[in-house]
């Protein structure tokens, strides 16, 4: 009889119940389980890379693609920035940007190094007057390098936090760093220009081009100022502290 067959041989081999209770069983209870932690663990790690990935971009970055690519610095993180800021292209990653996608000018940057971000994203009028004053200025014999330009509110914050710990107090950092939320840097509206007779070259004849210096404490902190080509610059502050902006 077929129908019968099956059920004592089945039953009468003790090896049959064992494979099935520790394996097929088994693996059927923990597979979904098994399952499930891959799968949480690979979300983990992807997560985790991405985070890692972001922080880099974010931390790590110290670049356009432009200038790295053309100094060779960071190749790989400049790669990342790059495609991300074109994807973004903008103000997205801006505000927590550090490294020279978030305004750090490398040494010797001048006013026409525009793929550098803290150039790049300065006040294009500020920009125009900075290029043509440089211009006179090297028809002068001077060399006009740009220490810094627009920054990222990240890259404030860092400055004015760094500027807290070298002078030992918050009231004392303010007479030499903005806050991100008052500086004309973060805004693009102001420049920091070198060498020493640079500033003594712009202390001459910024006007002209209605570039002011603003603070008595800072030689090097040039602003727009509309009409100083005409009526000269508006007076100094003594020093950022004075200056009613710093109090917003
Ligand atoms: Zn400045």
């Amino acid at each position: 009889m077929p129908s019968t067959a099956p059920v004592p041989l089945s039953s009468s081999r003790p090896a049959l119940p064992r494979d099935p209770s520790r394996d097929a069983p088994a693996r059927r209870r923990r597979d979904p389980r098994d399952v499930a932690l891959v799968v949480s663990a690979l979300v983990v790690l992807v997560a985790t890379l991405v985070v890692a990935a972001w922080a880099g971009l974010t931390f790590g970055g110290t670049g356009s693609a432009g200038t790295v690519g053309s100094t060779g610095r960071d190749a790989a993180a400049a790669d990342t920035v790059g495609s991300t800021s074109d994807a973004g292209d903008g103000p997205v990653l801006d505000p927590g940007a550090t490294g020279e996608a978030g305004g750090l000018v490398p040494d010797g940057t001048t006013a026409f190094d525009v793929d550098v971000p803290g150039l790049a994203r300065l006040d294009p009028r500020l920009l125009d007057a900075l290029q043509r004053a440089a211009t006179d200025a090297s028809a002068d014999g001077v060399d006009v390098v740009v220490n810094s330009g627009w920054r990222s509110a990240a890259y404030q914050d860092q400055l004015l936090r760094d500027a807290v710990a070298q002078y030992g107090s918050a009231r004392e950092a303010a007479r030499w760093v903005a806050t991100p939320a008052t500086s004309a840097h973060v805004s693009g509206d102001a420049v920091d220009i070198g060498s020493w007779d640079a500033t003594d070259w712009f202390s001459r004849n910024g006007a002209d081009y209605d570039l002011c210096q603003i603070y008595e404490n800072e030689s090097w902190h040039y602003e727009l100022r509309d009409g100083a080509s005409r009526t000269g610059c508006p007076p100094m502050y003594r020093d950022p502290t004075e200056d009613p902006r710093m109090r917003a």
